[in-house]
């Protein structure tokens, strides 16, 4: 019988398989049928402590008995209250920038951009209507970024087959050359020379490049862009969906460059990866440039769900487990074992380019027909499903981003499988 479901990023005309999964529990996804998988990526990078955490699923639990959904237009309740209070309490901070004072909740990393561009151009429309400055539309990028799949999100993401359907609408930026080593002087002049022509607002992920094919570039040019957006009064947008929640080694991968963001998106592990929220952080001038006695000013935008009580609670259990117990810890612990099975794996006449920022390695496969409609992709994780991972190489680099619950024995499971990819596919 065939599904009437429709897959993201999925092509149904190719008749691939489709696994049926009935029940998870830390790193392992268990198969309707019988079987395991281990969950190599984090379920799309979203899942952290482990999948179906008892503290998160007890904090489901209770609140859906108490209260499950309020509008949030005006009214309000604990689980989010206390998790923009969170939130506030652990963003980044520096003795001389403003701090990510406001929290705008939504339900996925992409609204978290839409609402993080949406602020931003209020910011500079509502500065011109006070007659404080001229207003400012354009946003710069940087290349090979990915912000998600919404209009404006696409907008300032890479452009190519993902998105060429929708190219009418989506708005021209600016594209920042991506620093790669040695050509880090050619991306700063770049945003310095952007910067001058006063665009709104930069936007960025912090410290690596997810989908663009995990491209890491170093915290100093972090700082360094952020200290250019500065001088020129250009709003510094950190796209932290990916990064945060300790993939990177710290809980947000701006603290390693001391930037604190006008603007911040928090997304996938702010609920354990339990359950869909997001959040938008912004700083005390671009909240008091929509705070007003007009109606006209306030910040237009919203969905139903915004900051579900649930999703809240879950976001809540989350905060308590950073607070309570050694992530970072475990963070450190198992990007150590990555470090030293990724330096073997990298022996390997197969594969190319080692690379790791905290809890997220990659590398590349090194083949002939690697592009990003190539079957390669397709194909590695066909072989990596056979035997019992789930990953989803982009192109030819193959890269893990587990939850940190991944112990030592299923570690060397992964990397096995990857020596193997290294034999069949070299
Ligand atoms: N921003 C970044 C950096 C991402 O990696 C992603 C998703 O992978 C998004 C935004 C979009 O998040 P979502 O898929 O939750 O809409």
């Amino acid at each position: 019988m065939t599904s009437p479901v429709w897959h993201p990023f999925f092509q149904h005309g190719l008749n691939e398989p489709i696994p049926h999964v009935e029940r998870a529990e830390g790193a392992l996804l268990h198969l309707a049928g019988g079987g395991t998988l281990i969950d190599c990526i984090a379920s799309w990078w979203v899942t952290t402590h482990g999948h179906c955490h008892p503290r998160i699923v007890a904090a489901i639990a209770d609140q859906a008995g108490k209260l499950d959904q309020l509008i949030f237009a005006g009214y309000t309740h604990g689980p989010a209250e206390e998790v923009a209070q969170g939130l506030v309490d652990i963003a980044p901070r520096a003795a001389n920038r403003d701090p990510l004072a406001h929290v705008f909740f939504s339900d996925s990393g992409s609204t978290a951009v839409e609402v993080a561009l949406k602020m931003a151009l209020g910011y500079w429309h509502n500065r011109a209507l006070d007659g404080l400055s001229e207003p400012r539309h354009r946003i710069l990028v940087l290349q090979h970024s990915y912000h998600g799949d919404t209009i404006g999100a696409m907008s300032v993401g890479e452009r190519g087959v993902y998105n060429a359907a929708w190219s009418p609408l989506l708005f021209d930026v600016g594209t920042i050359p991506f620093p790669h080593a040695g050509q880090e002087q050619a991306t700063l002049d770049a945003l310095e020379a952007a910067c001058a022509q006063k665009p709104a607002a930069f936007i960025v992920e912090p410290l690596i490049l997810g989908a663009g094919g995990m491209l890491i570039y170093p915290a100093h040019v972090l700082r360094e862009m952020a200290a250019i957006c500065a001088r020129h009064d250009v709003l510094f947008i950190a796209d932290e969906v990916m990064t945060g929640w300790g993939r990177t080694g710290t809980l947000f991968a701006c603290e390693q460059a001391g930037v604190v963001p006008d603007i911040m998106a928090v997304a996938k592990g702010i609920t354990g990866g339990a359950i869909p929220l997001a959040a938008t952080l912004a700083s005390p001038p671009i909240f008091e440039a929509h705070r007003s006695t007009d109606r006209a000013r306030l910040f237009y935008h919203s969905s139903s769900y915004t900051a579900n009580a649930i999703a809240c609670a879950a976001a809540a259990a989350n905060l308590a487990i950073w607070r309570e117990e050694d992530v970072l810890g475990r963070i450190a612990a198992l990007g150590q074992g990555m470090a030293q099975r990724l330096a073997r794996l990298a022996e390997h006449p197969a594969f190319a380019n080692p690379r790791q920022l905290g809890v997220i390695a990659a590398i590349d496969l090194i083949a002939p027909d690697a592009g990003y409609l190539s079957d390669l992709a397709p194909r590695l994780r066909a072989f990596a499903q056979e035997r019992g991972l789930l990953l989803r190489p982009l192109g030819n680099t193959i890269y893990l981003m587990p939850p940190y619950c991944l112990d030592a024995d299923q570690l060397d499971r992964v990397f096995a499988v990857l020596q193997k990819a290294g034999d069949a596919f070299g």
